[in-house]
């Protein structure tokens, strides 16, 4: 049997690809802020209902350019229960990570003692969308304003996605997406920063060009971040069809739903009604399950199904920050990453094979 993969790229008609790069052959203009990066970054002002989008080359060096541009110091509240970018872009900064713990009941940072991890230090929370849960932002809202705090969401997994009606890109500082091959919409490699003041684009414009902000002129210490035309056109063909894919991804969803809702031992987390979901991932917690996770992981490997222990291990266990943090600090993350596991999920999965996965796990 054909192995099913935990994702597959949307990919557009190859026709409608080759219309949209034609332009750029005939321009010879490949790169640095082009037309086609123009026609997207107003496609995605429009589609994510935000003022400001300034895109990158991808979503890790646009965390790292959004940190350095806010000039933040010191210590920064994150938690571990996320991917190793938004951990390392902090530290890459040259800050300290602070690790808050999680909400058990959607895995992001839990705001009831947030409060206590603030010193005179801190300068900013960054907190993530875990799989497009939404954060209590209204909460981190009110503690960054008391406490005069800067927050960066990493809004990675939330591409989309609507609170009553309200884009998601709207919260906080600045809001940073990735558009890697493997999200819900993508550039192939891609990411974008989302801000409501409008004098960070040209902030973000030089930084993501060596610094320059005109013909002699270099006013910051910038690197190169720059989103390519290539990246832009597959950008636009599949910002084309974004809806149809969370549609189809959708259809999925529900159907795991239905398969997984109710056995025991199996949790799942189940969005507020007033959130438009992306339905970017399916992770499912094994909690007094007759098998582990890691059984059930070996399991469905052995069936030559392919799911993922994400997020394992949580970033303050990772070697390279041996003696600086420890796993400890953070129970519930701790918990919830040895439990967790995300399934197939992606707009060409069939129904079948969703059937076929949860029948292997209920067996
Ligand atoms: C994908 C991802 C990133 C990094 O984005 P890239 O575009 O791959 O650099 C950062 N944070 C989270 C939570 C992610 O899932």
């Amino acid at each position: 049997m054909k192995p099913i993969q935990v994702t597959q790229s949307s990919m557009p008609d190859f026709d409608e690809f080759s219309e949209e790069i034609r332009g750029i052959w005939d321009s010879r203009c490949l790169t640095n802020m082009g037309v086609k990066h123009q026609q997207l970054e107003v496609g995605l002002e429009q589609y994510l209902k935000t003022p400001n989008v300034s895109l990158f080359s991808n979503g890790h060096l646009a965390l790292e350019y959004a940190i350095t541009a806010l000039n933040l110091t010191g210590e920064v509240i994150t938690t571990p229960f996320t991917f190793a970018s938004t951990t390392h872009a902090i530290v890459r900064n040259g800050l300290t990570p602070v690790f808050c713990d999680i909400d058990p009941n959607n895995y992001t940072i839990q705001t009831d003692n947030l409060e206590h991890f603030i010193t005179d230090k801190t300068s900013a929370i960054i907190p993530i969308h875990v799989y497009g849960n939404i954060c209590n932002v209204a909460e981190i809202n009110r503690i960054a304003k008391k406490y005069n705090l800067k927050v960066i969401y990493d809004a990675a997994h939330a591409f989309g996605i609507t609170i009553d009606d309200e884009g998601v890109a709207n919260y906080g500082d600045i809001s940073m997406f990735s558009f890697h091959a493997t999200k819900v919409f993508h550039t192939i490699e891609g990411g974008a920063l989302t801000f409501k003041d409008s004098s960070l684009n040209n902030v973000f414009n030089a930084y993501k060009n060596f610094g320059i902000t005109g013909l002699e002129t270099i006013d910051y210490i910038g690197g190169n971040a720059k989103m390519n035309e290539f990246q832009a056109a597959m950008g636009l063909c599949n910002l084309r069809n974004v809806d149809q894919e969370i549609n189809k991804r959708k259809k999925i969803y529900n159907r795991y739903l239905e398969q997984l809702s109710s056995v025991n031992g199996i949790r799942l987390t189940f969005p507020p009604s007033c959130v438009k979901s992306n339905y970017a991932y399916f992770p499912i917690l094994f909690d007094g399950f007759t098998l582990s996770r890691d059984e059930v992981h070996d399991k469905l490997k052995k069936h030559n199904i392919f799911t993922r222990k994400y997020f394992y291990p949580i970033t303050n266990s990772f070697e390279c920050y041996r003696g600086g943090f420890s796993p400890e600090e953070t129970p519930v993350a701790k918990y919830m990453s040895e439990r967790i596991l995300t399934l197939p999920l992606y707009g060409d999965l069939k129904l079948e094979e969703v059937d076929k996965i949860c029948g292997i796990i209920k067996a």
